[in-house]
């Protein structure tokens, strides 16, 4: 079996002391793609070398999160970016972009700004968009319908089931990970289950978004407890989905890989990277 991780932040800090550790585990596991957004444009470089050396796929955009410390200037050097790439068939997504109203004291302006100026990007560079969305569906949706782009994935989808029809419309795949695998997520788990099978993909989110085995209690984390997420926990996480869905594991796998692909269309031409591929830390 093969996996599609379609969001993995694998050039982040807490992979630096043992990155071609957690490859490697990645590989064991199956999980044979993996597609690296970047956040900005200090990480450009990192996650196309990162793709490059490891037979993985990547996107260059600038993350809501980092909206505030990226100068007007980085929209022309992401314009750059993307003109200077575009031939690359590694390069599959406009990302990660989007809107964050969960975490306080953003420039919500700004980020508005910075969100529909790669829009139009993306739309001039026939490039999917990978969507940032957290308490913000209904003004990415906003947007999207003013400045049409080929479809994408809205990442870490934690919607209403209307918006996730909305999303669907506009063509979007929604994608699914570790929050899936807890029980009270009730909600996530009714759109996993009920929304048509072409639309769920797969995704770690690492470092980020630890599945129900990974997670540290408060008072763990206030001890120091930090769980790390990474690529090698996806076909466990996909077991959650299968499981809510009738599929065999076998059926998980290959749905969601046909659907990063109809998300990512770029995706089809890279296959699963070698077995052999170097690493680099
Ligand atoms: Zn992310």
């Amino acid at each position: 079996m093969h996996w599609t991780d379609t969001h993995c932040h694998l050039d982040a800090p807490e992979f630096d002391a043992d990155r071609a550790e957690v490859l490697a585990r990645a590989r064991v596991a199956g999980v044979t793609q993996m597609v690296l957004p970047a956040v900005e444009v200090a990480n450009f470089a990192a996650v196309r070398a990162l793709a490059h050396a490891n037979g993985h796929a990547y996107a260059l955009g600038i993350h809501p999160l980092y909206v505030d410390r990226a100068d007007d200037g980085d929209l022309d050097r992401l314009r750059d970016a993307l003109a200077a790439n575009h031939d690359d068939p590694r390069l599959v997504a406009v990302g990660e972009i989007g809107l964050d109203h969960f975490v306080p004291g953003l420039d919500r302006e700004r980020q508005a700004r910075f969100y529909s100026a790669q829009l139009v990007l993306a739309r001039e560079f026939a490039l999917p968009v990978i969507l940032h969305v957290r308490r913000s569906a209904d003004d990415l949706l906003r947007q999207l319908r003013r400045i049409v782009v080929p479809g994408g994935i809205a990442h870490a989808f934690n919607g209403s089931e209307q918006q996730a029809q909305a999303f669907i419309d506009l063509g979007f795949r929604l994608g699914f990970g570790g929050a899936l695998t807890f029980e009270r997520a009730l909600q996530i788990r009714r759109l996993a289950q009920t929304l048509p099978a072409t639309v769920p993909v797969l995704e770690t989110d690492a470092p980020d978004i630890p599945p129900q085995w990974l997670y540290r209690s408060a008072e763990a984390r206030a001890r120091g407890e930090r769980a790390r997420n990474e690529p090698a926990e996806l076909p466990r996480i996909a077991a959650t989905l299968a499981a809510l869905r009738g599929w065999t594991l076998e059926q998980a796998a290959s749905i969601t890989a046909a659907n990063a692909i109809l998300a990512l269309p770029r995706l089809a031409a890279l296959g699963s990277s070698p077995p052999g591929a170097g690493t680099r830390r």
